[in-house]
């Protein structure tokens, strides 16, 4: 009899996993997810969220969802192109354009599908796609989708991509530089001036993934194109609306025409269910709420310099991060995740990063900290962080 169905070459691939110490089970929040919350059935602070502003449970973005809820139902009941564009998509999307400065906005389900739908409908064979190294994974996947060449340029290296675009530029069609406007595990910030510049030069296209800038970086959260006064000159800008937004969903900004191709290319448009109302009308008001004040933004980096300044007055190496995401640098897998779990059984919760995510011997604790955070939460995680630190030798 065969034993196909019991996934025995799964089993044994799990296996690996565990003898590799890297198997772990998913942690279970219990409640909303705030700067303190019951984790695990423990109350802990929280420097592991994406929830930079503090949306993710904000009073006005629920009151939005319920109305929401009770005007249109639970979900939109279609694809946008056959019944499931209902006004709310349509507001939302004029309101992101808005507010990202841009001629238009397309709403996905999520970042994710964002990239992975737009990359493979904006290039095709005999185009050349240039990536940096260190891009995140739905970049990476909608980059497999796609059906042009691919090129890796080193992390934030002008040369590099230079010598790439020198080399291949005439060979292909169309060239499209896509990067993270902010990288998520060291919290850099690309080197976009130049980038749009040898764009420019080039006659390429330039795609910039802003999950961790929009909402954090430019005037009031306006994203990474805004910090550097890029409008106009970056052809794809993209941001999530899960991380600082708190809901769910992600979108591009730029061109009508760049919206018109999508809305009838961009896969996830046609074959996958639009956003729900409550998450639709929830991130309109989050929006609306950031264009009206810096309240939320003036908070995130006050915040954020708060903590970096007293971790590195106390030792801590926090890399070379220029936003609220604080890698604290540990080393080996082991003793990353080992600290980690000190953090955790004193009431502190950050995750640890090792490799394959980052590189072998690179570990690090990446804490996110967010306009949530009260002062005495930070002091605290500081205070635990210095103990273990001194403790474990890594200070
Ligand atoms: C988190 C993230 C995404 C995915 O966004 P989701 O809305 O969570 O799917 C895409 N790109 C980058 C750079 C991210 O950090």
């Amino acid at each position: 009899m065969s034993d196909v169905h019991e996934l025995s070459f799964l089993k044994e691939q799990i296996q690996g996993l565990k003898d590799d110490g890297v198997y772990r089970e998913l942690p279970i929040l219990e409640g909303a997810n705030e700067s303190e919350i019951l984790l695990n059935g423990k109350k802990v602070i929280n420097l592991s969220s994406n929830n930079y502003l503090g949306f993710a449970n904000h009073p006005e973005l629920k009151e939005a969802a319920i109305k929401a809820v009770e005007k249109y139902g639970v979900g939109s009941g279609a694809v946008r192109t056959i019944v499931g564009n209902m006004d709310l998509h349509e507001e939302l999307e004029k309101v992101l354009a808005e507010f990202k400065r841009e001629e238009a906005v397309m709403v996905y389900q999520s970042g994710f599908n964002c990239n992975a739908g737009t990359i493979q409908a904006i290039t095709s064979k005999g185009d050349l796609i240039i990536s940096d190294e260190l891009n995140h994974a739905s970049i990476i996947d909608g980059v497999r989708l796609s059906r042009a060449d691919r090129a890796v340029y080193k992390h934030c290296d002008m040369e590099d991509l230079e010598r790439i675009l020198k080399e291949k530029r005439e060979q292909y069609n169309q060239v499209l530089i896509i990067t993270d406007g902010v990288f998520s595990m060291d919290g850099d910030i690309a080197p976009l001036p130049q980038i749009v510049e040898l764009a420019e030069k080039y006659n390429a296209m330039t795609y910039v993934d802003d999950a961790h800038g929009s909402g954090v970086l430019g005037e009031s959260g306006r994203g990474t194109v805004d910090h550097f006064g890029l409008h106009g000159r970056v052809d794809f800008t993209i941001g999530t609306l899960s991380k600082a937004i708190g809901v769910i969903g992600g979108y591009v900004a730029g061109s009508k025409t760049m919206k018109e191709w999508l809305s009838h290319r961009g896969r996830p448009i046609l074959f996958s269910t639009s956003l729900p109302p409550a998450a639709v009308a929830s991130i309109t008001e989050a929006v609306k709420l950031l264009m009206s004040t810096t309240e939320f933004t003036d908070r995130l980096w006050e915040n954020g310099r708060y903590f970096k300044e007293k971790m590195k007055n106390a030792g801590f190496d926090i890399g070379k991060s220029e936003t609220p995401i604080t890698p604290v640098m540990v080393g080996s897998e082991d003793k990353t995740m080992e600290f980690s779990r000190k953090l955790l059984d004193k009431g502190v919760f950050v995750s640890g990063i090792v490799f394959p995510t980052v590189p072998k011997g690179t570990g690090r604790l990446r804490c996110m900290v967010t306009a949530g955070h009260s002062k005495e939460q930070l002091d605290k995680a500081v205070d635990t962080f210095v103990k273990i630190g001194k403790e474990m030798e890594v200070i």
